[in-house]
């Protein structure tokens, strides 16, 4: 039997932008909706192109001025300097898990890992097949619901190695919904940082790092495109005789373009960062908006206490995923369904914590928080 599809100009299109819900989602996640609707505007013909985005070589004019342009905004936003390149890679943040220590830790030397939840632990347990490791701090007794002083008082201590290669750590734990709210101590290491579900929430320090890693498609794009910011002079530590894809001075000395670059995801990164320029004014704003949504769901975390349990200590809660548990998982079952009612999706918290996760990225405006808010209120009134 053959199957003969219905041709596509016959079958029915995609709904309207009134059928937008609030998406929660992890990620990939929520884009600003002028981002979508300038892409569906490009997508038949970019102006002066005569083509769209996805049919046109990667060398074409067109592309590099969108890659140089996406460049150039992460630096603006993020106030990065000549001495750091800037990387659109492949292969997500866990291909990062395996280059880094690749890269940057050396046979003789040893790297020093933070476990805060479970990224930090991939993140472990990659570097571990690479070469040495010691984990200085693991807060996996509580469910990794902290993290190590003093980002949070009784969290805890790290110990650390003032002679490691780098200090690796997750800035902020999307699954258990911790966050530092600074860089931690290094004692003149080199830090490490898995930013893939905050970065560009807020401005940075960027000379505090040694390297930068963040998958795009929590808070900077669509799937496909992981960005590396990393200090030239220590990308200089890498062995030659690494396979060309995984060396970071291929892509440095290419500027990404050793091979086919995701160039729809570099596209849609450029729309969002030009969307935090131009639209939300940079990141100081883009931080304010940020506290202030995440603000509303934890006053109704605190003001309900004896319905909502919130995961993470509230020292070190994420701006960005926001955990908390119901007093039994039939209430949880019933909170996720009535808020899919309400046009509110993917609440269901991961199951190694269980209970709710709301993810409200940079994107997620206002307006849907305030729903969630209200929907929580009204919630535990009913059900408490
Ligand atoms: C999502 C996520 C990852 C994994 O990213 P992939 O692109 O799927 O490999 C790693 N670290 C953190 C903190 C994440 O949120």
């Amino acid at each position: 039997m053959s199957i003969s599809p219905a041709p596509l100009s016959e079958t029915p299109a995609g709904a309207s932008v009134e059928d937008r819900v609030y998406n929660f989602s992890a990620g990939p996640a929520v884009l600003p909706l002028s981002v979508l609707e300038r892409a569906r505007e490009e997508l038949l013909c970019m102006p002066g192109v005569g083509a769209s985005i996805l049919e046109i070589s990667h060398r074409s004019k067109a592309f590099l001025e969108i890659i140089e342009t996406a460049e150039a905004n992460l630096r603006k936003l993020l106030g990065i300097s000549d001495d750091y390149a800037v990387l659109f890679l492949q292969g997500g943040s866990r291909l990062q898990f395996s280059m880094v220590p690749m890269n940057l830790l050396g046979a003789d030397q040893s790297a020093d890992y933070m476990v805060t939840g479970s990224w930090g632990k991939k993140a472990l347990e990659e570097a571990a097949k690479v070469g040495k490791t010691r984990k200085v701090y693991d807060a996996k007794e509580t469910n990794y619901d902290r993290l190590p002083e003093p980002f949070c008082a009784d969290g805890g201590t790290m110990d650390l190695d003032p002679q490691a290669a780098y200090l690796h750590y997750t800035s902020n734990e999307t699954i258990q919904g911790v966050q530092f709210s600074a860089e931690p101590e290094t004692q003149g290491v080199p830090l490490v940082c898995d930013a893939s579900s905050e970065f560009l929430y807020k401005p940075l320090d960027i000379d505090k790092y040694g390297l930068i890693y963040a998958c795009a498609q929590k808070n900077a794009g669509p799937a496909g495109v992981t960005i590396v910011v990393v200090r030239k002079d220590l990308a200089e530590r890498a062995d030659p005789n690494l396979g060309v894809y995984l060396n970071f001075n291929t892509h440095i000395a290419s500027g990404s373009m050793d091979n086919t670059p995701p160039t729809f995801a570099i596209y849609i990164n450029k729309l969002v960062t030009d969307w935090l320029l131009s639209e939300v004014g940079g990141l100081e704003a883009m931080h304010s908006r940020n506290a202030e949504k995440a603000k509303l769901l934890y006053d109704v975390l605190d003001q309900n206490a004896e319905f909502y349990q919130g995961h993470a200590r509230p020292d070190c809660r994420s701006l960005m995923n926001v955990t908390f548990r119901l007093p039994s998982d039939e209430l949880t079952t019933k909170f996720d369904a009535e808020a899919k009612q309400n046009g509110m999706t993917d609440l269901k918290g991961h199951r190694s914590v269980g209970g709710i996760r709301a993810s409200i990225y940079n994107a997620m405006p206002l307006a849907g928080v305030e729903t969630l808010r209200d929907f929580m209120v009204d919630f535990a009134k009913k059900n408490g």
